[in-house]
């Protein structure tokens, strides 16, 4: 990735679409992570969820982009799933 864009990697499918940059995706994840697991607990929501399950398609939590929109770069999303895993 180049140092000098931080990607816009997509959206987080929430009430306001959350903007996920390349700089914050984990911190971001893990707090929505938290913020799920809580308001399931409130029993407002049905399932909390893990901050990978946002990145997963099949659970359809975020839209993700294949590449930046701002330079074009090709997104990695491996890499970025074993970012925010913690790898
Ligand atoms: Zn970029």
């Amino acid at each position: 990735m180049k140092p000098n864009c931080n990607h816009l990697l997509g959206y987080l499918n929430d009430y306001d679409y959350i903007p996920l940059n390349s700089s914050t995706i984990k911190e971001d994840l893990v707090f929505q992570s938290k913020s799920s697991f809580r308001l399931q607990k409130e029993g407002s929501l049905k399932n909390g969820y893990a901050p990978l399950d946002y990145l997963d398609e099949r659970k359809n939590l975020s839209k993700m982009f294949n590449y930046c929109p701002y330079c074009g770069e090709k997104i990695s999303w491996e890499t970025i799933k074993k970012e925010v895993k913690g790898e």
